[in-house]
């Protein structure tokens, strides 16, 4: 097996403002920041260590000048696994992941992509406009995992990222 085989390419789409790029830095840097940089797109790298392998995964952080962030055609033939994310405390980021999902399948041409749904802001809880039982539920017509997170509490956002690093082995056959 060659070293090149545990890099992993992972991009983070969905709604503006629904917490990727918070949940990116949660993950590198274990940081929370107020601040809401909406037309930053970035590539980070990390080392992570799963059942005894080291991955490089390389992170793209996405944004748009309008709701939905951009889908650059150039990341498709290269991304092992797409995070799509919304906010569980905002409906409207809900209906925009479906719509990124959409997106995703027309760019790539085929039928099914290896993602992961995440429903993130779940500390939100007085605002929360979509149940987990919901979003269950359309991860599942999507074929896929569905997280919960809250990049605000650190909640699930290890676990988000050793997901999609599973679901991307998953999708090569060797997991
Ligand atoms: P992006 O457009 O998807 O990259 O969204 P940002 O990461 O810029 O986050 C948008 C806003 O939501 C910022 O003010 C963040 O501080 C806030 N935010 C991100 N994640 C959470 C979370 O889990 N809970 C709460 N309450 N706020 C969050
Ligand atoms: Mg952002």
């Amino acid at each position: 097996m060659s070293a090149n085989r545990l890099d992993r390419n992972v991009v983070v789409l969905g709604g503006m403002g629904v917490g990727k790029s918070t949940a990116i830095q949660r993950f590198l840097n274990n940081e929370f920041n107020e601040s809401h940089y909406p037309t930053v797109s970035n590539t980070y790298n990390k080392r992570i260590t799963l059942n005894d392998r080291e991955y490089n995964l390389t992170i793209t952080d996405t944004a748009g000048q309008d709701e939905t962030s951009i889908l650059d055609p150039n990341y498709a033939g290269a991304t092992d696994v797409y995070v799509i994310a919304f906010s569980v405390a905002y409906r409207k980021s809900f209906d925009i992941a479906k719509v990124v999902r959409d997106k995703i399948l027309d760019i790539s041409g085929v039928e099914s992509v290896a993602m992961v749904l995440v429903g993130n802001k779940s500390d939100l809880k007085a605002d929360r406009q979509v149940s987990r039982a919901e979003a269950e539920e359309l991860a599942r017509a999507f074929n896929c995992p569905y997280v919960e997170t809250s990049a605000k509490e650190n909640q699930n956002i290890e676990e988000l990222f050793v997901k999609s690093v599973k679901i991307a082995n998953k999708a090569r056959g060797d997991d």
